[in-house]
């Protein structure tokens, strides 16, 4: 496999933790063919790491196939990355087996193409500045709101990675100080009240105390079945129990928007993942909260909105993912070159 630095074709790879999905995708955003498969969780990475390796042979045949060049791999995972080693966090929440692996260097050996990995959600926010809504701003942030509460951040035209990975993760942002424990260690996250899991949580724990009808008909008697699309069905049918789960979420994901806001005042933040799939029932309380919460000439001039990207948004951002690092690669050549010119 022999990348072609100028032209081509991207092969995308986001990694879930219970799926890969990948695309052959030109640089105008449009995918050309995409494939799933399992993630696999045994081992120490290796079942991975060789679903992976087959799954990009595959989208290379494929752009073999279609004779269109390879210009390099882009992968998002669910984890932090570091910026200069290519190398994934030890806290990778979904898929502990990729903790601490340097994938980049061990993608760019097995394939030799050029490989750009990174955390999914600053590939989600990516995908949004070059394919989505966010197109020609200079400060963006991404929220997305699913198994985990991610973040990614773009402010004054570049991706901010912080020092080892972790700037941006705003579903870590602290807001209850004596709240709900979180995976991270701390307590009173965003991510403990607002993702699939937690709200799950959240209606189990209410529901123990207040048995519901509306919840006792929608499960069939079965706990098991609580998920977010039931969440918000209940709460539509003006269940208590949901519509406290919700206005929790709500007041939670609202409080973290503000944190952004006053930190780092964005023009757009857009809001996304699984759990956003509700639409305006979570995201009209959002705004309304993070209007209260945020200073108000800050927060008037950003546009809170809802991801427009479709569902293969994770292939889409592995192909900004590749693009972005691919531009600013040019760009410290471009820079190289002129100081040697001088
Ligand atoms: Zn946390």
């Amino acid at each position: 496999m022999n990348g072609d630095p100028d032209r081509g074709v991207i092969l995308a790879v986001d990694v879930g933790g219970t799926g890969l999905a990948g695309g052959v995708v030109d640089p105008d955003g449009t995918i050309l063919s995409a494939h799933t498969v399992a993630t696999e969780r045994r081992g120490r990475g290796e079942g991975v790491l060789r679903n992976l390796l087959e799954l990009v042979t595959g989208l290379a045949n494929d752009a073999r196939m279609f004779r269109l060049p390879v210009r390099g791999l882009g992968v998002g995972v669910p984890g932090a990355v570091g910026e200069d080693t290519g190398r994934i966090g030890t806290d990778i929440q979904n898929i502990p087996e990729l903790a601490n692996v340097p994938l980049r260097s061990v993608l760019q050996e097995a394939t030799g193409l050029r490989v750009a990995v990174d955390n999914d959600v600053n590939a989600l926010c990516l995908a949004e500045w070059r394919f989505g809504q966010a197109q020609g701003l200079r400060h963006v942030a991404m929220v997305a709101v699913g198994t985990g509460v991610g973040g990614g951040l773009i402010l004054n035209g570049s991706l901010v990675r912080g020092a080892s990975g972790y700037a941006g993760e705003i579903g870590h942002i602290t807001v209850d100080m004596d709240g709900r424990p979180c995976f991270c260690g701390s307590r009173g996250c965003v991510k403990a009240y607002a993702s699939g899991p937690d709200l799950v949580a959240q209606v189990r724990e209410l529901l123990e105390a207040t048995p519901s009808p509306v919840w006792a008909e929608l499960t069939a008697g079965d706990p098991g079945r609580i998920d977010p699309p039931l969440l918000f069905r209940a709460a539509d049918r003006g269940d208590a129990v949901a519509e406290a789960v919700v206005a929790k979420a709500a007041q939670a994901l609202g409080a973290g928007v503000a944190a952004l806001v006053n930190l780092c005042n964005p023009e757009m933040i857009i809001l996304g993942g699984g759990v956003m799939e509700a639409g305006e029932i979570l995201m009209e309380p959002v705004r309304r909260w993070a209007k209260f919460y945020a200073f108000e000439r800050a927060v008037g001039g950003t546009r809170i909105v809802r991801s427009g990207l479709s569902k293969q948004s994770g292939i889409l951002g592995a192909t900004a993912l590749f693009l972005y690092d691919e531009h600013r690669r040019h760009e410290r050549l471009g820079t190289r070159h002129a100081r040697d010119a001088m």
